[in-house]
């Protein structure tokens, strides 16, 4: 099957981390006294004087980005161990320079400055300052620290117990990360009203309640389920040969790059490698790297993969990062909206006819392809089919697997239902949804990296950013009446810029929702995705109506 990307959280490295998860326990050093903090220009207000620290802080995160892509793609195994001092020295350093009182006397004092007051861009970014600086000084150190050590306990107890499929190997690390992310939910809550699983949520997706992602879901699931029962019973299905043909990796990697550069992407400003698992690293301005993986069969997968993350690339390159470096007004403004430009280009885009019209004749000539038609190849990427693998799943059975995630998540952290229960749970949940009997927990709870690392209220943005990309598309498609015909003409330019212009251009200036209404006009809604969805996979599986 297609997957519709084969990244996990580790890996997802596009989005800016929260302050306080950069913290690791030990390290140490010197606070490094730069350039901003010894300025003593009266005359250089406050706020100049704050951007210049931020500047700095922005430019040791870039460092540390830098050894992180390094590390996930040239370093060799034996220098893992002083890697991890490297990382922790600069982890340790960005936090503290980041939640220094100075800091938030900058802050204060440019609050004041009347010319920051008639400025609203100036404005977001010093409310998007307040709220990572208030956040970053909430969390105490010390809990920090045992969040990290269990992640990473959690992390090699899981590796092994989803090796031998043995769910009581990380029970307990799951109970102890549920346990330390209740207590960081009480700290970042600090009296505030709201659900504990809130407070965690807000980290990837900020300004999103769990009861808001509860409306979202409950909708797109009462329809979503009919609608692959539907597919599931139709007359015409896609031939899936297309998917069983081996190609060489190296024209799958030639052909990845052209289609790559054909949407956008900037080599100049980036690269493409191979890793275990994709992911983006926007490492610094002028340098947004990816990274995809091939197998013989299918060559879909990598092609989706270097689509998705070619699309989280181009959002990084069009965030202002010259002009803002460090500043919240250069960073991606959440998770969901970060996801539905990497959606919207593998999804959208990918698997849409006007760009197989363009693409099939290229993908016969350069991989080799038997049956390069058009129609037969949109078809086959177009596949819908239940399958126990989240990474793996197609575009519209994938969203059921982040729903029972959500619950699931939700539920433990509430105490609602205990870590001991949470196989059975998964399983009845997977036999309802989809209909599968899952055979062992590898395939099922055990299949995901996130809770091993402590990340709970990770998932649901990954259908936000399903939800997100498709509403956008409704958009721009209205915008844009010649859209097909310029993508059938490989010409993809127009698009890329419609996004540069109302998403990317903006990076925080206003909160994710906020944002979204503004491009598409309305409030995000289940209806745009299922609109999508019905109004292109029923006709290739031969069904009426919408
Ligand atoms: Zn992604």
């Amino acid at each position: 099957m297609f997957p519709v990307s084969g990244e996990q959280i580790k890996y997802c490295k596009h989005s800016r981390l929260p302050t306080f998860n950069i913290v690791t326990a030990g390290g140490g050093g010197p606070f490094i006294r730069g350039q901003a903090t010894d300025m003593k220009d009266d005359k250089t207000d406050a706020f100049s004087k704050l951007c210049l620290r931020l500047r700095e802080i922005g430019t040791l995160r870039s460092v540390q980005a830098t050894l992180s892509w390094d590390q996930e793609t040239m370093m060799p195994a034996a220098a893992a161990e002083f890697r991890g001092e490297e990382m922790a020295l600069l982890s340790t350093l960005i936090h503290r320079q980041f939640t220094d009182a100075e800091l938030g006397d900058l802050m204060e004092a440019a609050g004041e400055q009347a010319e920051l007051r008639e400025d609203p861009a100036l404005l977001a970014d010093l409310r998007e300052i307040r709220r990572d600086y208030a956040n970053a000084c909430k969390l105490p150190v010390d809990l920090v620290s045992e969040l990290s050590l269990a992640s990473t306990r959690g992390l090699t107890a899981w590796k092994q117990a989803r090796e031998e499929s043995r769910f009581e190997h990380f029970r307990p690390h799951l109970e102890t990360l549920l346990d330390l992310n209740r207590r960081k939910a009480a700290c970042l809550q600090d009296g505030d009203e709201g659900e504990p699983y809130d407070a965690l949520l807000d980290e990837y997706e900020p300004g999103f309640k769990g009861s808001r992602v509860e409306a979202l879901f409950t909708p797109l699931r009462r329809e979503l389920v009919p609608l692959i029962e539907d597919l599931a019973g139709a007359p015409d299905r896609p031939d899936p040969a297309i998917h069983e043909q081996k190609i060489d990796v190296d024209r799958q990697i030639r052909f990845s790059r052209e289609i790559a550069r054909a949407i956008g992407y900037d080599f100049d400003a980036g690269r493409l490698d191979i890793s275990t698992h994709p992911f983006t690293e926007g490492l610094a301005p002028g340098d947004t790297r990816i990274t995809s993986r091939f197998q013989e069969a299918p060559f879909a997968d990598g092609l989706g993969s270097t689509m998705h993350e070619a699309g989280h690339a181009l959002y990084e390159q069009g965030l202002p990062k010259n002009e803002y470096h460090g500043r919240p007004l250069s960073e991606a403004v959440s998770l969901g909206i970060h996801e539905s430009q990497s959606r919207l280009w593998e999804n959208q885009v990918g698997r849409s006819r006007p760009f197989w019209n363009w693409a099939a004749p290229r993908a016969g000539e350069i991989l080799g392809l038997e049956d390069p038609d058009p129609d037969s190849v949109y078809r086959a990427m177009n596949l819908v089919s239940p399958g126990l693998i989240r990474v793996e799943s197609d575009e519209a059975t994938y969203n059921l697997h982040i729903m029972l995630r959500f619950d699931l998540e939700r539920a433990m952290l509430h105490g609602e239902l205990q870590p001991a229960d949470l196989p059975a749970a998964w399983n009845e949940r997977v036999l309802s949804d989809l209909g599968l009997t899952v055979p062992d927990d590898a395939r099922g709870c055990l299949q995901d990296i996130h809770w091993s690392m402590g990340a709970i209220g990770y998932f649901p943005t990954y259908t936000l950013g399903n939800l997100y990309s498709a509403q956008i598309w409704e958009a721009v498609r209205k915008e844009m009446p010649d859209l097909d015909a310029r993508m059938e003409a490989g010409e993809f330019e127009p698009l890329l810029s419609w996004l540069r212009e109302n998403i990317h251009r903006h990076g925080r200036r206003w909160p994710a929702e906020e944002l979204g209404e503004r491009v598409t006009g309305k409030r995000l809604s289940h209806e745009p995705l299922m609109h999508y969805l019905r109004g292109k996979l029923r006709p290739i599986y031969g069904l009426s109506g919408s």
